[in-house]
């Protein structure tokens, strides 16, 4: 049977996907999580999505009543194409194709493809990821055109109406940490500060204000940035 109060999160285990899981957990009345091993060089993301997903139920009894499943799923296929700075050892840069190296050429095609096949056999019809076309790194899967054809190919491919919520599209990384702090207030930002991962190299060693990484690459470099334009504003 389908649900209408049940959602489905891709969780990667990253500062948007956990935002966007408290925004669902604030919206629906059960919501299940879904990551993906997909050989991501930076895989202590999958590491720390039970430790998020067990801090984020002891700290908010009400979230914990509505937390269901929590599945993961291989989809090594796209280490095996291989070719991006974030499946193989490779310089993080600027390709030919005007894209950063750490494009994953149809990452979230493919994912939310097989988060609706997921779906389908929960009767889930709501999925929520947390792409974001205003301050990326212009990954044309990001975009909210893209996610909307998609929306329309699962829905037509499995005779079913899907949504897809992408509550981060429009919004600026200093915003999503906003958004995360009336979600949960100062517990929740601890919990996306100190477990989850932006970084691309994994860096769990270095801590820094805005959490752990290695504080030099591009995602380092967006959620250091964001964070200190969400500080900047709570402070004035
Ligand atoms: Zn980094």
């Amino acid at each position: 049977m389908e649900s209408t109060d049940t959602a489905l999160v891709l969780f990667s285990g990253g500062q948007d996907s956990t935002t966007c899981l408290a925004w669902a957990l604030q919206r629906f009345a059960q919501v299940e999580t879904l990551g993906f091993d997909y050989g991501q060089r930076h895989e202590v993301e999958l590491h720390q999505r039970p430790v998020i997903l067990k801090r984020m139920a002891d700290a908010f009894p009400a979230w914990a009543a509505k937390m269901g499943a929590d599945h993961l799923l291989p989809l090594d296929v796209l280490k095996t194409i291989g070719g991006t700075a974030l499946t193989d050892v490779m310089k993080i840069e600027m390709g030919a194709n005007g894209l950063p190296t750490t494009f994953v050429p149809g990452r979230n095609v493919l994912f939310l493809t097989v988060a609706a096949a997921l779906g389908y056999r929960r009767g889930i019809r709501d999925l929520v990821g947390g792409m974001c076309e205003t301050d990326f790194s212009g990954y044309p899967d990001c975009r909210n055109d893209t996610i909307r054809a998609v929306e329309g190919a699962i829905s037509l491919g499995m005779d079913a109406h899907y949504r897809i919520h992408t509550p981060l599209m429009f919004i600026d990384k200093a915003a999503t940490w906003r958004m995360a702090e009336e979600l949960g207030g100062s517990k929740f930002i601890e919990i996306i500060l100190e477990d989850t991962v932006s970084c691309y190299e994994g860096d769990r060693s270095r801590w820094n204000e805005w959490g752990y990484g290695c504080g030099s690459c591009p995602a380092c470099d967006l959620r250091a940035n964001g964070y200190q334009g969400y500080r900047a504003g709570r402070d004035a």
